[in-house]
């Protein structure tokens, strides 16, 4: 007879609701950010929000409690797409006990629901104890009606639940066979059909019964838990007769939105398949994080978030999706979670816009990434990604070395961890030697200094990018060699090549360098001491030897750099229009990430000369002028107008830049064709640097573009923290500093309202013991001083007798005692009395006759060791 199959809504109810038959208390999941707790950066499962009940720190709202909760497990990640049950996001139903009902009760529970109510067939069920868990096993082979030879002891590793010391207990399994396991009559067949993904574990019921101490002794608690967690989307997927998670009704809903956004169907490939359960995994989990209150950064949920929203993006880019497309992915979230979770339809928009964001600003970076790494991967033979790649990708492109990691394995390849790190670290060093220094990629600056072949080189890179030439000369750290092996570091010369070296502030080229067995990396590109091109490098395949070679210039790289090279020569003319004729490059430096130009000027530049020097560049792009190159004689160069360094050496033939009418300049440089392909230019630095130098640090492009946006997130994510926009954000900031200023002032009106009205009951709480007057007082968070003039002020208006103030802090609590003149020493002494009243809220102290002070750990005992003084006396 054909049923029909219960919805994923409809069995957390039946759940739920079966629980609360058995007198539990339903409560709603808690938030997926752990409240209170350091030990967690978020719920994995339905026992983790419930810790207090357990450890008695917080009374339960009732011993017996049922939930269903979300749950993000991160460790599971790897497993995601490629499983059949495992997600990121899952639900866990939940029932538990506090110090109430144990074994006897849950475990007949359990069958009662699994086979009554789910009407689950007996002979596709499984137990697993604990093997030494006999109480466990009497209770499931008397108590419930499934066969002996169906229950499996297993060890601690899957049968025992523990963190470290505390609470911990054996646990017990059910797991379901989908039906072709055959029957399992060994613990090693049962072991072996579950690896094989035949059987699958539904519910783990956890016996919270001993307490384990540092040396490992297990003590029986009292009263005995009981934690139990079942994946409802596990659930789903057997009653809903499929084999996986992703089948159930509502994630297989919502895949089908990943199928229409992709345009890549469900079941026919299943690499593909992968990326479809990844992004519908992922997407989900995402969606959660966002309505619970998680934000992408780059740190703790934040970046678990941000790691998400990039994987999804990047499978949908595996899938062929190049263009953002996560957000329109979220209504199918919310369509089939919107019921248990109304949040995530409350906040629909808010999620969108918070992924539509992430994603944008993600695709930038890989679009740049990715082309480079591709390259990588083709230059790549072997099963090892060079580290050094992996390094330039993070470094130069910004692309995550996860993201490299996960692509690179996706190829069959390993990645050389051990090489990026110690690139990482060169880094750092590099970054701290002094600038100016010669520092050769960290390594010896001499050695390249040593290597001369006597030939003259031929730079091919203005009009190519990659050129046939021939290897010259190879050399070790020590030196000339014959071979470099694969692996090794070294340098080489070669006679012709399109290898920019690094000169004129540009940075020297990257790339590759192939001969007929051999592949060489290209790391940097210098000039040495006689003027010869030496390129660093690593040998990445085969031996290297001299003769016949092709060179390849990396080229997004040498895109980036272009773009910044030509900006720079519109920035100095523009200078010159804005500033004056006086101005003049004293430097400058320009990489794949930014330009920097250094110039002689006198004042700081206000924010309207930034604006129209930034104006006047712009439209010298917006013009898209033809650049071209002009060489010619240093006169000639001259009479045309060209700007020259006034320090530099030119040789008898010089190349001149010309930016169409706009600027003119001598320089050795490469530059883009066409002024429009800089795109966009932004300052985003002015500073001084000696007397009378400026430096400005502007940004081209793609990243002149990052940079806008990543302005706007700031004040996005300030606007969202003012609870405004960012049209608003002004008039909201100037709104909260004046009510700031408002309650700063109420408060130090209360303040003084609340000191001088219970310094007038202190003055006035006047006792007598045997003949002695005495003035007693508690205040809150006075300061030494005023509570010693309070002392003082209470001892005057008795005249004679002693006065004893305590102020409580937050976490500890100050005393005054002050005995008059007449009394002091004989009657009664400040010194002493104040040792025993410390001594009451757990403190010590002592002082003269006639005042002492003393402070106590105990501010709630403030009132009692006042008090001790009438005993005292
Ligand atoms: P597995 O070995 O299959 O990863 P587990 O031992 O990690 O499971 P528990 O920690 O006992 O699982 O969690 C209790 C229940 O929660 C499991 O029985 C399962 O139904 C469900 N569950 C655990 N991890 C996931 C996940 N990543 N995705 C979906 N459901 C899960
Ligand atoms: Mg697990």
């Amino acid at each position: 007879m054909e049923q029909k199959k219960p919805t994923m809504n409809e069995l957390r109810e039946s759940f739920l609701k079966f629980f609360e038959e058995k007198g539990h208390l339903a409560l709603d999941s808690f938030s997926l950010v752990p409240k209170d707790d350091k030990s967690l950066l978020l719920i994995n499962s339905g026992m983790a929000p419930l810790k207090p009940y357990f450890t008695g720190a917080r009374i339960p709202p009732r011993k017996r409690v049922t939930t269903c909760q979300k749950c993000i497990r991160t460790l599971d990640i790897d497993n995601v797409g490629k499983t059949s049950r495992h997600a990121t996001f899952f639900e866990m139903l939940g029932n538990f006990s506090f110090g109430d009902y144990f074994k006897k009760e849950i475990i007949p529970w359990a069958w009662e629901y699994m086979t009554q109510v789910l009407g689950l067939p007996k002979d596709r069920l499984y137990a697993t104890i604990y093997e030494d868990d006999d109480e466990a096993f009497e209770i499931w082979a008397t108590m419930t009606d499934i066969g002996e030879d169906r229950i499996f002891r297993l060890g601690k590793k899957d049968n025992f639940w523990e963190i470290g010391v505390g609470p911990c207990g054996p646990c017990s399994e059910i797991h379901y066979d989908y039906g072709n396991a055959g029957v399992l009559t060994t613990r090693e067949e049962f072991e072996a059909a579950s690896e094989a993904d035949k059987t699958v574990e539904v519910w783990n019921l956890v016996f919270t019964q001993f307490d384990r101490d540092e040396e490992g002794n297990y003590t029986p608690l009292a009263n005995p838990n009981i934690d139990t967690g079942m994946g409802l989307e596990r659930l789903a997927t057997i009653m809903q007769g499929v084999r996986s998670i992703f089948e159930t009704d509502a994630i297989r809903a919502i895949m089908t939105r990943a199928e229409e956004l992709t345009g890549v169907s469900y079941g026919t490939d299943a690499k593909s398949d992968v990326s479809l359960r990844i992004i519908t995994d992922h997407i989900k989990s995402a969606a959660m994080l966002i309505s619970d209150g998680v934000l992408p950064s780059n740190e703790g949920r934040g970046y678990i978030l941000r790691r998400l929203l990039r994987r999804a993006a990047r499978h949908g880019r595996v899938l062929g999706r190049q263009e953002a497309f996560l957000a329109q992915m979220l209504d199918a979230v919310a369509e089939n979670y919107g019921q248990p979770y109304p949040a995530i339809v409350e906040k629909l928009e808010y999620i969108k816009k918070i992924v539509s964001l992430e994603e944008e600003k993600f695709n930038q970076t890989i679009d740049q990434g990715t082309l480079v790494l591709n390259d990588y991967i083709q230059q790549t033979e072997g099963d090892v990604f060079s580290g050094d790649y992996a390094f330039k990708l993070y470094d130069t492109f910004g692309f995550p070395l996860e993201l490299t990691e996960e692509i690179v394995a996706e190829r069959g390849l390993k990645l050389d961890y051990d090489k990026f790190h110690a690139n990482m670290k060169n880094q750092k060093e590099t970054a701290r030697a002094a600038r100016g220094q010669s520092n050769f990629m960290g390594q010896d600056a001499n050695t390249i200094n040593t290597l001369k072949t006597g030939t003259t080189f031929e730079f091919t890179g203005y009009e190519e990018e990659s050129s046939k030439g021939s290897l010259l000369l190879l050399a070790g750290e020590d030196g000339e060699v014959e071979t470099l092996e694969q692996g090794e570091s070294g340098y080489v010369i070669l006679d012709r090549s399109p290898f920019y070296a690094e000169m004129g502030g540009q940075v020297g080229d990257l790339g590759e360098i192939r001969g007929e067995n051999f592949t060489l990396n290209v790391l940097d590109t210098k000039k040495n001491l006689f003027g010869e091109t030496v390129n660093l490098v690593e040998v990445t395949d085969g031996t290297a030897v001299t003769g016949p070679v092709v060179s390849t210039i990396a080229k997004p790289y040498r895109d980036a750099i272009r773009k910044n090279h030509t900006a720079t020569h519109l920035l100095h003319k523009a200078l010159k229009q804005v500033l004056g004729d006086h101005v003049n490059q004293s430097g400058s430096l320009v990489d794949s990430h930014r330009l920097r130009f250094d110039f002689n000027h006198f004042t700081p530049m206000t924010r309207e000369e930034i604006r129209n020097v930034e104006d006047l560049v712009m439209e010298m792009i917006l013009k898209a002028s033809t650049v071209r190159t002009d060489v010619m004689t240093l006169d000639e160069a001259r009479e045309a107008g060209a700007m020259a360094l006034f320090d530099a050496k030119y040789g008898e033939a010089v190349r001149v830049v010309s930016a169409g009418q706009d600027s003119k300049e001598l320089c050795g440089g490469t530059h883009v064709a066409n002024t429009g392909e800089i795109g966009l230019f932004k300052i985003i630095s002015e500073t001084g640097i000696a007397s009378g130098i400026r430096r400005i640090e502007a940004v081209t492009g793609l990243n002149a573009l990052h940079f806008v946006r990543n302005q706007e997130d700031v004040l996005e994510e300030a606007a969202q923290i003012m609870k405004t926009n960012p049209h608003e954000l002004v008039r909201r900031a100037r709104q909260l500093t004046a009510e700031l200023k408002d309650k700063d002032r109420e408060i130090a009106d209360i303040k003084k309202t609340m000191a001088s009205g219970s310094l007038q009951d202190i003055l006035n709480n006047i006792s007598e013991v045997n003949g002695i007057k005495v003035v007693t007082g508690v205040v809150d968070n006075m300061s030494g001083e005023d509570l010693r003039n309070l002392a003082e002020k209470a001892l005057d208006k008795i005249v004679s007798g002693v006065s004893v103030m305590a102020s409580r802090q937050e976490d500890k609590v100050s005393f005054c005692v002050m005995v008059s003149k007449d009394l002091a020493g004989k009657t009664a002494h400040a010194g002493k009395l104040i040792g025993q009243i410390a001594q009451v809220a757990d403190g010590k102290g002592g002082g003269r006759p006639d005042m002492a002070q003393a402070g106590g750990k105990s501010p709630e005992k403030a009132q009692e060791a006042v008090n001790k003084i009438f005993e005292l006396l």
